[in-house]
């Protein structure tokens, strides 16, 4: 569903990918961790087509980011390939960015009716269905400023899903929760990881990455340093970067 190939990214004279090379499979659960700075939610960008590559080549979903292919050329693509294109992903920020001035009914149907022109029963119908499995039904008419961060979290989750992307794209989900909200938004996560959706996780839940992941990819400076199973990361980490990152966090 991903295949990065030398990926490169930068900022001003900032290299901030610096080759990234990365393929993830449908239906694979990948964690991606790494020090501050080394690139993680730059590359997720990347994926969601929120930045312009500066070099490499990005496939997501069978397509070349940045451009569109027609009859064997590539043309730059315009911003409508650009919309289409992001509405099969799904993104979830550490901030949840859900509208403020709309209820949480109302947040998840926009895209669907906007975007991808879905009738309202439809629309609402699904809305409820996943906000049930997100364990928040009786909020479907609360705004978010009513609800706690776990709760805004997991609508921003249902949000997403509404518009049954192939593939999520998490960026530190958990990170701007309290402690004892984490759990919950964990708890969904791991049962989408079980549904069989394709997810790229950015995460700092080391117990996360271990238990629900197919594979954890370390990033540092720009690149993918290693990547392997979980338990084999975890218990032995192959590069000394590796090393030295879980070592900081024990
Ligand atoms: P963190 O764990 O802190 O979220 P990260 O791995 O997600 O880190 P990125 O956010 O991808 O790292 O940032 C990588 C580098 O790119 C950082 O040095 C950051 O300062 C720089 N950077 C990111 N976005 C921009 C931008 N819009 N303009 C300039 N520099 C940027
Ligand atoms: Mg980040």
């Amino acid at each position: 569903i991903i295949r990065a190939e030398r990926v490169r990214k930068s900022y001003g004279r900032t290299e901030v990918l610096r080759g990234i090379d990365l393929a993830v499979s449908a239906g694979e659960v990948v964690c991606v961790i790494g020090p501050s700075g080394s690139g993680k939610s730059t590359f997720l960008r990347c994926v969601n087509h929120l930045e312009r590559l500066d070099g490499g080549r990005l496939y997501v979903n069978g397509e070349l980011i940045g451009y569109r292919q027609r009859r064997g050329k590539i043309y730059e693509q315009s911003p409508r390939d650009v919309c289409r294109k992001r509405a099969d992903i799904g993104m979830v920020f550490q901030h949840f960015e859900l509208f403020p001035h709309m209820t949480v009914l109302q947040n998840l149907v926009l895209a669907p009716l906007i975007v991808r022109r879905r009738a309202k029963a439809e629309a609402t119908a699904r809305a409820e269905e996943l906000l049930d499995k997100v364990g928040l039904a009786d909020k479907i008419d609360s705004y978010p400023g009513q609800l706690s961060g776990g709760q805004q979290q997991r609508v921003a989750i249902a949000r997403a899903l509404c518009m049954r992307p192939r593939l999520m794209l998490f960026d530190e989900p958990t990170s701007a929760l309290d402690p004892e909200l984490v759990g919950e938004v964990l708890n969904v996560m791991r049962e989408l990881a079980s549904s069989g959706l394709t997810m790229v996780v950015v995460t700092h839940e080391m117990q996360f990455a271990r238990e629900v992941a197919d594979r954890v990819v370390f990033m540092d400076h720009g690149k993918v340093v290693e990547e392997s199973a979980p338990h084999e990361f975890f218990a032995a980490p192959k590069t000394e970067r590796a090393k030295a990152f879980l070592e900081r966090l024990a």
